[in-house]
């Protein structure tokens, strides 16, 4: 039968990637996101359907589910670099309403559709499992990602249901693009210098790509990942 997948924030990035890869594997692929234009692009005539909603809208991300998907990918987040102390309480609120609350409503509203060998997996980040200088609101809202993933894997095991995260490194999309320009102010560098800096932690030393973390989550969605619940699966190139 073919899986129905849901991706959020299909427009670009990851997202884009993870949408590509199942509609390639044959799934009924449907992506959401707020931009009518990325989402055509994203399709490029593949047959996917596209949908707007915001994930941070409980209203907008119930409709989404008017029919029931096999896999849920909760892709979208958002998050800007900024010192704690120069961090506004509406950059927090900003933060945390889409990347961590989006995926709660994703998931609560995609839950009651599912049946057995239905799949929930959350983008999360190497900052689900690490802290950094300059991104406390983003690393607050990627470990708590993990804390609802782990914690929905527990509800959701004896249903034949999975619930797992797939936490990057830094990955060549156009929120790292951001955070290299971000560099590029703050230290006078060049932009393969500000990218190099990003990935200076990751042992292989080159930026993941958006294809490598969609291999992860295809891994995750396929029946033989049955027995992987509550992981958090790092695609950081040794750096976790
Ligand atoms: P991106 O900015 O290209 O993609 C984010 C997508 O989410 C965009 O299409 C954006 O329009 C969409 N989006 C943002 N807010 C939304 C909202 N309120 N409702 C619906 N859609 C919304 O960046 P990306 O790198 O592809 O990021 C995808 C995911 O991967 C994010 O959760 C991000 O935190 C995570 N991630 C990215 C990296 C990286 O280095 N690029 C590393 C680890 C994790």
């Amino acid at each position: 039968m073919v899986r129905r997948v849901l991706v959020t924030g299909g427009g670009s990035g990851i997202g884009r990637a993870v949408a590509r890869a199942f509609a390639e594997a044959g799934c009924d692929v449907t992506i959401c996101g707020r931009q009518p234009e990325a989402l055509a692009e994203t399709d490029g005539g593949r047959g996917m359907t596209c949908r707007l909603a915001d994930v941070s809208d409980e209203a907008q991300v119930a409709a989404l589910f008017d029919a029931p998907f096999d896999v849920v990918v909760a892709n979208a987040g958002t998050g800007t670099a900024a010192k704690l102390s120069d961090t506004t309480l509406a950059a927090w609120n900003q933060t945390l309403s889409v990347t961590l609350t989006g995926v709660f409503l994703t998931f609560r509203a995609a839950l009651p559709g599912m049946g057995k060998g239905g799949r929930l997996i959350a983008i999360g980040s190497t900052a689900s499992l690490q802290g950094g200088a300059n991104i406390a609101a983003y690393a607050a809202a990627k470990h708590g990602v993990l804390g609802l993933v782990r914690s929905v894997a527990q509800e959701v095991a004896k249903k034949g249901i999975t619930c797992n995260a797939v936490c990057p490194g830094f990955v060549d999309t156009p929120m790292a693009e951001r955070a290299a320009e971000g560099l590029m102010k703050r230290f006078g560098v060049g932009q393969k210098e500000a990218e190099a800096m990003l990935y200076a932690g990751n042992p292989v030393g080159r930026m993941i790509t958006a294809e490598e973390v969609a291999s992860a989550v295809l891994y995750l969605a396929s029946e033989g990942a049955a027995m992987v619940n509550g992981h958090a699966l790092a695609v950081s190139g040794g750096e976790l």
